[in-house]
């Protein structure tokens, strides 16, 4: 991996988001505070801003700072969550060789298992791990099994969607539309729309670059 690809991602991201606004602030109205948008606005931006200061770090530094930074842009549930991620990912790719997408997708993994012990949450509770946890299963499978680039990321885009999807009929147990009990059914969850959004910008990166 190498940091111009983070970058650059970072700015897919970011415009991903900024196309989403009305989407993710709806969302986030409907069952919960309506703060979303704004929190992943303000985190994603101060991520492109950090260009230059990013550029020179290893992809592991770089991925540790965008965690800090993200902890203490982005507020709500989903800054500390979203910066566990990005910290965990770093510390595991600095732990293992590179040996191409077979460690991004143990780093990915070992990300998403840092948001489900901080934030006490799992499979089916209506957060964005309903998105995350089987895209992390499916990019260790897929890479355990050699599938090619594009293969993969045509995968976990469709994977992401599901997902994002499957939180419509769901009971919220985790955070705020916890409270809502039966009243969060036929809501997607925002946070689930989000890293949708943000798995499809990685994939569709990865897919413009030959290798
Ligand atoms: P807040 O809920 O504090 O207003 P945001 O609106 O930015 O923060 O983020 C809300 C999203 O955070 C939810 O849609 C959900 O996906 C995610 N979330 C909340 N609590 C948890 C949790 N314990 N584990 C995983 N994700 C969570
Ligand atoms: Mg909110």
């Amino acid at each position: 991996m190498k940091t111009s690809f983070i970058l650059n991602v970072a700015e897919y991201i970011r415009d991903a988001i900024l196309d989403h606004e009305s989407e993710l602030e709806s969302l986030d109205r409907a069952i919960g505070d309506g703060d979303h948008y704004i929190n992943m606005k303000r985190g994603a931006s101060a991520i492109v801003e950090m260009r230059a200061e990013l550029e020179s770090l290893t992809p592991d530094a770089a991925l540790n700072k965008i965690g800090m930074k993200l902890l203490s842009t982005i507020g709500g549930a989903s800054g500390p969550l979203l910066a566990s991620f990005f910290m965990s990912m770093g510390k595991t790719l600095k732990e293992k060789a590179d040996d191409g997408a077979i460690s991004y997708a143990a780093a990915f993994a070992d990300g998403v298992k840092a948001i489900q012990q901080r934030g006490k949450a799992g499979l089916g509770e209506k957060t964005m791990l309903d998105v995350l946890i089987p895209v992390a299963q499916q990019f260790l499978t897929l890479t355990a099994s050699h599938t090619n680039t594009k293969e993969i990321c045509a995968s976990l885009i469709h994977t992401a969607e599901q997902g994002m999807l499957s939180t419509k009929a769901l009971i919220a147990t985790k955070g705020r539309a916890a409270s809502l009990g039966e009243r969060a059914i036929g809501h997607i969850d925002p946070g689930a729309k989000s890293c949708q959004l943000m798995i499809e910008a990685v994939c569709k990166q990865r897919l413009l670059i030959q290798d």
